[in-house]
């Protein structure tokens, strides 16, 4: 199998009725920019930027920003790259960025993390939105907003990278061909408002690890409600197709970039949503193309729909039973 699926490497995986299908990986590291070769993924759907920040010891300066940022880009050379602004706080506390009342918090995964801590350190953000601004100088720039809950925290973000775009421009340095805002879905309050927020974005990644666990109130790293809710549960499902059909009529390209994406049988059901885009880790890139290449979309939509209206007691066992009969 993993000669199989090494094979599909320079393989653009197409679905059996012809829909081409995105699959990128997920990397953090300078480390992982090899995986872009090894899978032949069509890019970077999620690059987490707070690992260079999570393995050392200081904060990185400006310098070493952007230095890894264009490593990056080069790395990818024509293929996009998602960069996802810090996520830290929360769980992921750093000893050189705290909260100023030092204590603790109770629910640190919805607690002071990610664009919150950005939005108020907007030193912080400031100097990431450089980094990556300069590194991005004659090319295209995609940047990603973790956790956004409602519209205007996209709107202060985005002022951030406008005022540094501002100041760049009249320093007359090179600037990027062209900047692609984009959100991650990660809190559910935000589909309630894609509306809203669809027409000033360009892409909407989401992220299934906090938006289930968001969705579900059960801690994604608790290991005693890892049995609490399954991917395939139809709250899940419903609640995604939902946020696909929110963004029908906008240019918004919809991709996942949580964990479920990787996962074959999870990868069906979102095929059969209308999500072509998924950014996964890459291990499972080879057995992601592999299924794309035996679905008809045309197929698992309409069984989707029909699950989706009507839920059967086990829609994981139904999709299973479905997907052996076409030896899927
Ligand atoms: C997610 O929440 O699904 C996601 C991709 O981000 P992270 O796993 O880094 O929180
Ligand atoms: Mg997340």
């Amino acid at each position: 199998r993993q000669a199989a699926y090494a094979a599909l490497r320079d393989v653009h995986p197409t679905t059996r009725d012809g829909t081409r299908v995105q699959v990128m990986i997920n990397a953090g590291l300078r480390d992982d920019l090899a995986n872009l070769t090894m899978t032949g993924a069509d890019g970077i759907g999620l690059f987490r930027t707070e690992f260079q920040f999570l393995v050392s010891a200081t904060l990185p300066s400006r310098e070493r920003q952007t230095r890894l940022y264009r490593d990056v880009m080069d790395a990818a050379g024509d293929r996009p790259v998602k960069f996802r602004t810090v996520d830290i706080g929360g769980d992921k506390t750093l000893p050189y960025l705290r909260h100023d009342d030092g204590e603790g918090e109770e629910n640190p995964a919805m607690g002071w993390r990610a664009l919150r801590v950005a939005l108020e350190r907007e030193g912080l953000l400031k100097v990431q939105a450089r980094a990556l601004l300069e590194a991005a100088a004659g090319r295209v720039l995609h940047v990603m907003f973790p956790l956004v809950a409602e519209p205007w925290e996209f709107d202060a973000a985005k002022a951030v990278f406008e005022g540094q775009l501002a100041y760049l421009r009249k320093q007359k340095k090179v600037l990027p061909e062209a900047i692609h805002y984009g959100v991650m879905l990660e809190v559910p309050a935000l589909a309630e408002q894609l509306d809203v927020l669809a027409p000033k974005i360009s892409f909407l990644s989401i992220g299934t690890n906090d938006l289930t666990q968001f969705l579900f109130a059960a801690d994604r790293s608790n290991p005693k409600l890892a049995e609490r809710y399954d991917w395939m549960s139809p709250a899940i499902l419903r609640f995604l197709r939902r946020v696909v059909k929110s963004c029908e009529g906008h240019a918004v390209d919809i991709a996942v970039c949580g964990e479920m994406g990787g996962r074959r049988l999870e990868a069906l059901a979102l095929l059969g949503i209308g999500i072509h885009r998924l950014s996964i880790t890459p291990a499972s890139v080879g057995p992601i193309k592999d299924l794309i290449g035996k679905v008809d979309i045309a197929e698992i939509e309409a069984a989707m729909a029909q699950w989706l209206a009507q839920p059967p007691v086990d829609l994981r066992a139904e999709l299973t039973a479905w997907a052996a009969a076409r030896d899927i």
